[in-house]
């Protein structure tokens, strides 16, 4: 039990790398998905079944349909995301409402998994070839992403313009935590606020004024409010998105001869205060 003694030293380079990498392609993936209910409730959107798994389909369909490679690419982040996340959950409390308010991490992982694989077999298959996805399944996948990408590019057809511009407001707060900052440093080089302008800014006929903020909020998670128009990405959800990987790096340095015990996760939360900011490479 004495990980909480970790220190910068005992990740490489490239696993910082790896990790922030992670941070902010999960960060990505959250936004769209929140950016989901800001055209559901600003466009007056119909949806048929639970909105939380249509705007994961949404999130999905607009980075997988990206321009941008790197949009593209960060589908794998964000599908290993939700395993890890399972699986350092394992039958404790869950303290994130955005984690709880959607479908069993794992399933939401396959769903993830398997637009990927409808979308591009090719490009993505070392990734899934290296996760337990039977053939079979597979095989449904390609017509299940046409369906949810059609019936999603056929709702938004209706509502765009291409002579429109739509103003966003982007703001990274100061985190007020020196925890945090590291973290607000990180997304705010990233530009990952600006992805969703990038997408929705141009081309559809959104209201002016909506709000992209991150801030620090006292919990980790992401959310749209209709009332002020905003959507929020708070620097706790990537402090725990940073414990996961420091979990999972921690379990990959163990030694090969390390009791199970010493090798299973440890709660992220235990974990995120101690080492999180430790992915953030220092200068
Ligand atoms: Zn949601």
């Amino acid at each position: 039990m004495s990980s909480t003694a970790l220190k910068a030293a005992d990740f490489t380079g490239e696993q910082i790398e790896e990790g922030q990498k992670f941070i902010i392609n999960n960060a990505l993936f959250i936004l769209f998905h929140e950016s989901g209910h800001m055209l559901v409730s600003e466009l007056g959107l119909p949806v048929l079944g639970r909105e939380e798994d249509a705007v994961d389909g949404l999130s999905s369909v607009m980075l997988l349909e990206s321009e941008d490679e790197e949009l593209k690419a960060a589908m794998q982040d964000a599908a290993d995301g939700w395993f890890l996340i399972d699986e350092a959950k394992g039958e404790g409390p869950q303290e994130s409402d955005f984690i709880d308010t959607h479908g069993l991490d794992r399933q939401r992982a396959y769903s993830m998994v398997c637009m990927m694989s409808g979308a591009d077999s090719d490009y993505f298959q070392t990734f899934i070839d290296s996760l337990d996805f039977p053939a079979e399944r597979r095989e449904e996948c390609g017509g299940e992403y046409a369906k949810t990408r059609d019936s999603w590019f056929g709702l938004l057809e209706q509502h765009q313009d291409e002579a429109r511009k739509t103003r966003f407001t982007v703001t990274y707060e100061p985190a007020d935590n020196p925890d945090l900052q590291p973290f607000a440093d990180l997304l705010q080089e990233a530009q990952v606020l600006e992805a969703i302008e990038a997408t929705y800014g141009e081309g559809y006929n959104i209201p002016d004024g909506i709000k992209v903020t991150a801030k620090t909020c006292g919990t980790e998670n992401a959310f749209w409010n209709e009332g002020t128009r905003e959507i929020t990405y708070c620097y706790e959800m990537a402090a725990y998105h940073a414990a996961l990987m420091v979990n999972y790096f921690t379990n990959q340095n163990a030694p090969a001869d390390a009791s199970t015990e010493q090798v299973e996760a440890q709660s992220p939360e235990a974990e995120a205060d101690a080492n999180s900011v430790k992915l953030k490479l220092k200068d």
